[in-house]
C-alpha cells in the first residue's frame, strides 16, 4: 500500500472505531480530506486510494489545483472550509460544493444572490466562534438564531454548523457546545474535528470532518 492509501486507512478505521462508540454508523460521516498548500500529485494519490471529498481554504488555490483534478476524476467533491469576502461569492459558488465558512448577513446575501445567478447551490454551513475569539472566524454564539432564520429566509441551503475550537485546550466541551446549538435550530450537520482531535469530534455527533496533516503529512 502506498503511503497515502495507509494514512487514509487508518484514519476511516479511526472514524468507524469512534461512530461504533457512540452507537453511530461511519458512513454518516464525511471525511474531508483537507488538501490545502498541497499539489495536485499529493492529492491524486488519495484520490487513487478513494477519497472523494477534498477541503480547501483559499478561492484563488483552488481555482488553480483543481479544475484539471475534475477533469481527470469524476465524482469529486469540493468543500470550502476558509474565510470567505463577498466578492467571491460567485467564484465559490461556481467551484465549491459545500461551504463551511459562512458567518454573517452580508456574506449570506451575497451567496444567495450568486446562486440564484449562477444556478448552483452548494449546501452551507454556518460557522461559530464556538469559543468567542477575536482572531477567529465565525459568529458570535448569541447571533445564531439570528444567522439561521436569515439563512432560511434567503433559501439558502443551510447543511449545519461548523467550528473551529480553540487550540490547546480540551475541545469536546465546544464540540457538545455546537451540537446543542444545532439541535436547538434543527439544523442537522455538525461540521467539527480535525487531525487532533477528529475521533471526540465523531463521538459527539460529527457529521463532517476536516482532517489534513493526519492524511497528507505537515504542510510546509
Ligand atoms: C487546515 C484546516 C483543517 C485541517 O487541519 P489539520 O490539523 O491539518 O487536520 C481543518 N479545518 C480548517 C478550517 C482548516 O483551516
Amino acid at each position: 500500500m502506498s503511503d497515502a492509501s495507509e494514512r487514509l486507512e487508518r484514519v476511516r478505521a479511526a472514524i468507524a472505531r469512534a461512530a461504533g462508540l457512540a452507537g453511530r454508523l461511519p458512513e454518516d460521516v464525511t471525511l474531508v480530506a483537507v488538501s490545502k498548500t498541497h499539489p495536485p500529485d499529493a492529492i491524486e494519490a488519495l484520490i487513487a486510494a478513494g477519497q472523494r471529498d477534498f477541503g480547501e481554504n483559499r478561492v484563488q488555490e483552488a481555482q488553480a489545483k483543481w479544475p484539471g483534478l475534475r477533469a481527470r476524476h469524476g465524482g469529486l467533491r469540493l468543500h470550502f472550509i476558509g474565510s470567505l469576502q463577498s466578492n467571491k461569492a460567485k467564484e465559490a459558488v461556481e467551484l465549491f460544493d459545500v461551504l463551511h465558512s459562512v458567518d454573517r448577513p452580508s456574506l449570506m446575501t451575497a451567496l444567495a444572490g450568486a446562486m440564484a445567478e449562477r444556478g448552483r447551490r452548494p449546501d452551507c454551513f454556518l460557522q461559530v466562534n464556538i469559543g468567542d475569539e477575536p482572531q477567529k472566524g465565525g459568529c458570535p454564539v448569541p447571533e445564531v438564531p439570528a444567522l439561521v432564520e436569515q439563512a432560511r429566509r434567503l433559501r439558502l441551503p443551510l447543511a449545519g454548523l461548523m467550528c473551529i475550537p480553540p487550540a490547546d485546550v480540551e475541545p469536546a466541551p465546544y464540540f457538545a457546545l455546537l451540537a446543542k446549538l444545532a439541535r436547538r435550530h434543527d439544523v442537522a450537520g455538525l461540521s467539527m474535528g480535525m487531525s487532533a482531535d477528529y475521533e471526540a469530534a465523531v463521538m459527539i455527533g460529527a457529521t463532517h470532518v476536516r482532517v489534513g496533516t493526519a492524511l497528507f503529512g505537515a504542510r510546509a
